[in-house]
């Protein structure tokens, strides 16, 4: 079977087609490469059993067809535990299934487990889980990146061919980039977030992770498109993404550099060296490179950091032992049960952000933080649609700097929160995004670029990254794996 190792979705598309392979012999394939390498990787916290696995599928001819994928652990398959990483949710089994899986299950897609992330999707190197470290399947000394790090090593390490993680500030972006893969981050609305355990209502969506763009269109084809049970859901029907994959770029495509966020502090000079080289290969395809500034990016973590915290301790309001949540068993009384249970089940760096969260919101300190920072983004959302006028997306590094080894920053937490530099822009003005992988540290750690668009624009971006991708080889690396 070794045709399956790394291989892509279209490529296992073709191998079933030819009958090459069986779905059988893909489930087997991919179970097995879990038992030989997750234990040094930690990327799934469950590998269902076979004959569950093949029970996901509910068509023998969708565009998913016996493909399995790895599921972030926040997103719900009924009957199935739904952990969030978290030992408050540690024994919680989902009473319906998320409207993505649904999705994926129609078009005959397989859900192979459930994957390590941070807790409650709080963090940025998946070291908050309360479970395990996911290991960079580049570098084992080295963070996935979170707060989607399971779902991501895992495509990385070839382990799954797709899997869903969840975006709030960067969550599957940002460990995309670490570990060499495509990771997208959709319009805010254009995926239901029906089942999806909230982190930041306004900023959460599905993300999705493969190994190619082509794959990455295919998948988000699949969940795209309105949803009469989300709320947020835009009405909008599902579009075939792959559809104008044709290896080029629209005539006369403007791509915006992000001048200020290329000489933000700090930045790797790695970085900026290999996204010099990704803006030629941009020209070389027909692309018109503009200098553009966004000023108010500079403010996006600070601004991310209130907003998130906000809606983080509104929605981990409901983790109280009785309505959600393993209830402490040493409560005497109602208060205790309250207590206990949240300290009991929540770890640190929750807490930090309940606490922060009810902090900007409680009264005297509501003006002075959370309206600002609604004020900031409102800005940040008219300047993003001014430059929407200028060029068609924008170009910028992902991440600062390459993977970072497990307890990087000490007690720094503000260095871990200043990762998101980048990524959370498109969640909090709501616009689609794009991590591609474009290189490798002299280290032999992945680099990826980031192509953000106006909402609704995920058809160009894929367009834009598809035509990248054909010129460049970086898709076909993938790590050397220790058993
Ligand atoms: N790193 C960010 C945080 O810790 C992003 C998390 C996310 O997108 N879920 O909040």
């Amino acid at each position: 079977m070794s045709m399956l190792n790394f291989a892509s979705i279209r490529e296992i598309q073709d191998l079933l087609a030819k009958k090459i392979v069986s779905i059988d012999d893909v489930v087997d394939f991919y179970i097995d490469r879990f038992k030989k390498y997750d234990g040094k990787i930690g990327a799934a916290l469950e590998v269902f059993d076979k004959r569950s696995i093949l029970e996901f599928s509910q068509s023998l001819s969708g565009s998913l067809c016996g493909i399995p994928g790895l599921i972030k652990d926040n997103i719900c398959m009924k009957g199935r535990i739904a952990s969030c990483a978290s030992k408050i949710l540690e024994h919680y089994q989902a009473p319906y299934t998320a409207t993505v899986i649904e999705r994926v299950m129609q078009a005959g897609g397989l859900c192979i487990g459930r994957g390590n992330m941070d807790e409650f999707a709080m963090g940025t190197s998946n070291e908050t889980s309360a479970f395990q470290q996911t290991h960079n399947p580049w570098n084992y000394d080295r963070v996935a990146g979170g707060s989607s790090g399971g779902p991501v090593a895992a495509v990385a390490a070839g382990l799954v061919p797709w899997a869903f993680g969840s975006e709030t500030g960067g969550s599957v972006r940002l460990p995309a980039a670490f570990c060499g893969v495509v990771g997208s981050k959709p319009t805010y609305g254009l995926v239901s977030r029906f089942g999806l355990i909230a982190y930041a209502s306004s900023l959460d969506q599905v993300g999705v992770v493969t190994r190619t763009v082509y794959d990455n269109a295919l998948v988000l084809s699949v969940i795209a498109g309105h949803d009469h049970r989300d709320a947020t859901s835009l009405p909008v029907a599902q579009v075939d993404f792959t559809k104008d994959l044709t290896g080029k770029i629209r005539p006369g495509l403007k791509i915006g550099i992000i001048e200020n966020a290329f000489h933000a502090a700090g930045i790797d000079p790695e970085i900026s060296q290999a996204l010099e080289v990704v803006m030629r290969q941009f020209e070389q395809l027909g692309a018109i490179l503009v200098p553009v500034r966004l000023p108010s990016m500079d403010y996006s973590a600070a601004t991310y950091f209130i907003m998130s915290r906000a809606e983080a301790a509104s929605n981990l309001a409901r983790f109280d032992g009785i309505r959600y949540g393993t209830r402490s068993k040493q409560a005497r009384n109602l208060e205790e049960v309250y207590e206990l249970s949240r300290a009991q089940g929540f770890g640190h760096e929750v807490k930090l952000r309940v606490l922060m969260g009810n902090y900007v919101l409680s009264v005297g300190h509501a003006a002075e933080y959370y309206q600002r920072a609604r004020d900031v983004q409102n800005l940040m959302r008219a300047e993003f649609m001014q430059r929407f006028e200028e060029v068609d997306l924008l170009l910028s590094p992902v991440a600062a700097g390459q993977a970072f080894g497990f307890n990087a920053f000490g007690d720094n937490a503000t260095q871990m929160d200043l990762q998101d530099y980048f990524t959370c822009s498109a969640n909090l003005v709501g616009i689609p995004a794009v991590a591609v992988p474009c290189g490798f540290t002299k280290n032999k750690m992945p680099i990826g670029f980031q192509l953000m668009g106006p909402a609704l624009s995920e058809g160009l971006i894929f367009q834009t990254a598809y035509a990248y991708e054909q010129i460049t080889a970086w898709h076909m690396h993938h790590p050397q794996l220790a058993i």
